[in-house]
């Protein structure tokens, strides 16, 4: 059996990833050299060398690294280790990688950004995705997320995500359900997944099917409510903020409890791939606010855990970088179906001048260290409004897919912020595409 951490050589000194809690915590360069220490079976030789600190800081050091399970009574490691090979200011490798294992989907979404529906040309085949799981293991990536498309639709998924686990990677899922079926779930409960997302835009067939398809409120509560009743690692509804589902926060409140799933994700609407051709879904920036605000209040009545995310989701290693903007690129990052490289798929599907690299023809730690897009996005300055707010390192300066769509700039504000809603940008925004459409159609 593998051991609860993982530890990796950062630039800081290291870092450690402990996959009972998904928790990470940092240590310097001392500390590092004191499990450097413990590993090659040293672990006494510690008390005897000088260190720049009191005895007494380390021994309370030690105390707390036995606490936390890193190291045993005899002061040997208790952590798979990563070799160094971190940059300056990176990290070495993503902590989590979001993957969109295949653009094949069962549902025609009005909403989707990768415009999915049938499988694209040159997806990896099974060979070369546990290729990269391989590149994975080996660089100490922690968590992967899976969806797609719909990544259930891949015959091979069960196995790929045996292959994760068995890498040490955690796995979450996301998935629109229809294809659940009892032993299915029972199979992927077997997998012990860190976490699954239900993405479920509606309490209601006539708002749901509107956004995803006929028939899909049936196919995706029913896939749900077994997911629910079979997977120990908790169920979440993935509610995307648009204007049908305004209306039916409560409804879906109610739905959520009764069906059993742990809490509700609401997530910003961003106008790419085909939203761009619906506008009408659009919510504004308060509405979204109010919106977020409102579910919370319903989730906590009912005892679910609520939509945190005003992008202040529990996102991996949000500490652990310095650069401004927000964890794609610095501390995630996105591989799509054929294996190309993102630092977010929304960064990838709003311009493709964003894609690092494919995997095909590079490793994922030569497009994380050295390719533009990445290196572009780390070098992002900071905007005015974020630069004086006092949410900045919760917030990490909302997101920047919408400081391009909405001004055009990748560090520009987030009009969506929580702190200050920009409805005059949005309005702005809605104008702009109605003339260019009205233009369109005058002769
Ligand atoms: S101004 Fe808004 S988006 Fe920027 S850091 Fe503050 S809360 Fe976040
Ligand atoms: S750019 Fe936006 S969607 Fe992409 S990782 Fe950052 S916050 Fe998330």
């Amino acid at each position: 059996m593998r051991p609860e951490f993982l530890l990796r050589r950062e630039h800081f000194g290291s870092l450690a990833y402990s996959r009972r809690s998904h928790r990470f915590f940092a240590f310097d360069e001392h500390a590092t050299e004191i499990f450097s220490m413990a590993a090659r079976g040293e672990g006494r030789d510690v008390l005897a060398r000088p260190w720049p600190f009191s005895r007494e800081e380390l021994d309370e050091f030690l105390d707390e690294a036995r606490v936390l399970g890193l190291l045993g009574d005899d002061l040997a490691l208790r952590a798979e280790v990563r070799p160094d090979r971190s940059s300056p200011g990176v990290l070495s490798a993503p902590l989590r990688i979001y993957w969109g294992v295949t653009y094949k989907c069962n549902a025609r979404c009005r909403h989707c950004l990768a415009d999915a529906g049938k499988r694209a040309p040159g997806e990896l085949t099974t060979r070369q995705m546990i290729a990269v799981a391989d590149e994975l293991e080996a660089l100490g990536v922690c968590e992967v997320t899976l969806g797609g498309g719909e990544p259930l639709t891949r015959p091979d998924i069960l196995p790929f995500i045996e292959a994760l686990r068995t890498r040490g990677i955690e796995v979450e899922l996301t998935t629109n359900a229809f294809l659940v079926t009892r032993p299915l779930a029972r199979e992927l409960n077997a997998l012990a997944l860190r976490h699954v997302d239900v993405s479920f835009d509606g309490a209601s067939t006539e708002t749901f099917d509107a956004v995803r398809g006929p028939g899909t409120f049936v196919k995706a509560l029913k896939g749900l409510r077994v997911l629910c009743d079979e997977m120990a690692c908790g169920v979440e509804m993935h509610v995307t903020g648009m204007r049908p589902v305004l209306d039916e926060l409560p409804a879906l409140a109610d739905l959520a409890r009764d069906v059993g799933c742990r809490g509700i994700g609401f997530l910003k609407v961003r106008p790419v791939g085909r939203l761009r051709e619906h506008p009408e879904l659009l919510i504004s920036p308060g509405e979204f606010v109010r919106a977020v605000t409102r579910l919370e209040e319903l989730c906590d009545a009912r005892g679910l855990s609520g939509p945190t995310d005003l992008h202040l989701e529990e996102l991996p290693g949000k500490d652990l970088f310095v650069n401004f903007g927000c964890v794609g690129g610095n501390t995630t990052c996105w591989i799509d179906g054929t294996g190309s490289v993102a630092p977010c798929s929304y960064y990838q599907y709003l311009d493709a001048r964003y894609v690092g690299g494919s995997l095909k023809e590079r490793p994922l730690k030569e497009i994380w260290d050295r390719s533009a897009p990445f290196a572009r996005v780390r070098a992002l300055r900071p905007n005015r409004k974020c630069a004086r707010c006092r949410y900045l390192n919760t917030c990490r300066a909302g997101c920047r897919v919408l400081g391009m769509i909405y001004h055009g700039r990748p560090n520009a504000p987030d009009p969506y912020c929580v702190a200050e809603p920009d409805d005059a940008v949005f309005e702005a925004f809605l104008l702009k595409g109605r003339s260019r459409r009205d233009r369109a159609i005058l002769p």
